[in-house]
């Protein structure tokens, strides 16, 4: 059934997600043609029941009912299983066979903004299937019919779930930070009935995060954490961002145990059991970690940063862990594959717990490096991905120089790495140095702000 079309604001279809800033580039009669393109692409792909879940943000309600509203119209079962994290809406795909799932979520982003993630049962929604929806609903060439709401609480269920896979053998003293973000509520019924003493930050769910900001890998954002693990002298402190798909730690020392260092304990587990498995992670990941999966007889793959992409390359490989820098960390070990940072925090809780050392000792367990955060070097978006073709072009021609261009340039000298790539997702080249020692590291910086000079590209201040 053809009717009038629908224009979206052209920033609003990206790579992972539909995101904008709502009433200015996103509002509720965009929310009902996604639900109505959305429906229309399921349905035509033989498909017909779809889980919708929102987030704590003050807009999120009616995107929601919007949204539900278009999917109808196209003939679509909706499961609604109401507010909660994003992994809850991804679990609630698979618990009850759903052929695909839609979230509405702003992650971590500020309060005004808003979106929404997609998944089908076998994996996730990006890039050109993103794009597809959007040439729908501007063709207005949607399929016609009458489908239904049904409304599901699967809360406990989920919670239940998640709880079966702790195996612990100590009592621990935890401090959860939900950051005011979607996740409250369940963090509340799973702290419930986890053994040890659970110690609760900003479990209000409250879309105008008054506390701090819901994005645990901004160490700003982590103090509060940092404090309260102290105050308690707790073993463990876990952040979540705002819909609960990434993770944030801290040691029982205070300090922050970054997503490639998690992967890394995290891989020691899943090694146990799954020898030769494949371990994928994100070329901003530490060469610590690749090290690490091969001495525990595992098969490290660097992949491209990206939820989404590195979702899809597990399930095509096989593969029982993946992560990224950013907290995004995938179980397919007697989980589903996707990223939930409340599964990912019971693992951690679980292995600690079953542990003689200290999360604190088991981190340091790993080899120290010197590296530097994410930096991120303005560019033109015009120019951002022509900038990595140059620098790699310049590189090819220096003899003996190692560099794997699977997203951007990570190039290995005799000191260390460096790594230039284009964001998806920002104006920015985003750049990391490491070395095992601090001269190395000041020379690799030196050798990453030189080459990306020649292409104009000058380094944030203090780099
Ligand atoms: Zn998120």
């Amino acid at each position: 059934m053809t009717q009038a079309g629908h224009q979206f604001h052209p920033s609003v279809l990206r790579e992972y997600d539909i995101r904008g800033v709502v009433e200015k580039t996103l509002g509720v009669a965009d929310a009902r043609a996604i639900g109505m393109a959305y429906g229309t692409k399921i349905r035509r792909a033989g498909g017909n029941v779809i889980a919708l879940g929102f987030d704590g943000r003050l807009s999120s309600p009616e995107l929601a009912t919007a949204l539900a509203e278009g999917l109808v119209s196209v003939g679509i079962q909706v499961k609604r299983v109401g507010l909660g994290p994003t992994p809850m809406l991804y679990f609630a795909i698979k618990h009850l066979y759903a052929d695909a799932g839609i979230m509405v979520t702003g992650s971590h982003n500020p309060p005004d903004h808003n979106g929404f993630k997609m998944a089908l049962y076998g994996g996730p929604v990006y890039g050109d299937a993103i794009q597809a929806i959007g040439a729908i609903a501007r063709s207005g060439d949607f399929e016609s019919g009458e489908g239904t709401i049904e409304d599901i609480d699967i809360r406990d269920i989920y919670v239940d779930r998640l709880l079966q896979d702790y195996i612990g053998t100590r009592d621990l003293k935890i401090v959860w930070d939900a950051g005011n973000g979607a996740t409250g509520d369940i963090l509340r019924r799973m702290t419930a009935k986890l053994p040890g003493k659970h110690i609760l930050l900003f479990d209000e769910i409250d879309g105008k995060f008054p506390n701090h900001h819901p994005d645990p890998t901004v160490p700003e954002n982590l103090v509060d954490l940092q404090r309260a693990v102290a105050e308690h002298g707790a073993d463990i402190g876990i952040g979540f961002d705002g819909d609960g798909d990434r993770i944030g730690a801290i040691d029982g020392t205070g300090r922050i145990v970054w997503g490639d260092q998690l992967l890394a304990i995290y891989a020691r587990e899943v090694l146990a059991t799954r020898p030769g498995a494949i371990i994928i992670a994100d070329v901003k990941a530490s060469q610590v970690l690749f090290d690490e999966i091969t001495r525990l007889g595992g098969t490290p793959l660097m992949f491209k940063t990206g939820h989404s992409l590195i979702k899809a390359k597990m399930a095509e490989t096989g593969s029982p862990l993946a992560g990224e820098m950013s907290g995004h960390i995938f179980f397919a070990d007697k989980w589903y594959g996707f990223d939930d940072a409340l599964y990912c925090g019971i693992r951690l809780a679980s292995l600690v717990s079953r542990s003689d050392q200290s999360l604190a000792q088991i981190v340091d367990t790993l080899p120290t490096v010197f590296n530097t955060p994410e930096t991120r070097f303005e560019v033109e978006a015009a120019r951002k991905f022509q900038v990595i073709v140059e620098v790699k072009e310049r590189l090819a021609k220096i003899p003996g120089i190692k560099v794997n261009d699977i997203d951007g340039v990570r190039v290995n000298t005799p000191d260390g790495w460096w790594l230039a790539r284009a964001s998806n997702t920002q104006e920015v080249l985003v750049a990391r140095a490491e070395s095992s020692s601090l001269a190395g590291l000041d020379r690799l910086k030196a050798q990453l702000v030189a080459e990306l000079g020649l292409s104009g590209i000058a380094p944030p201040e203090g780099f």
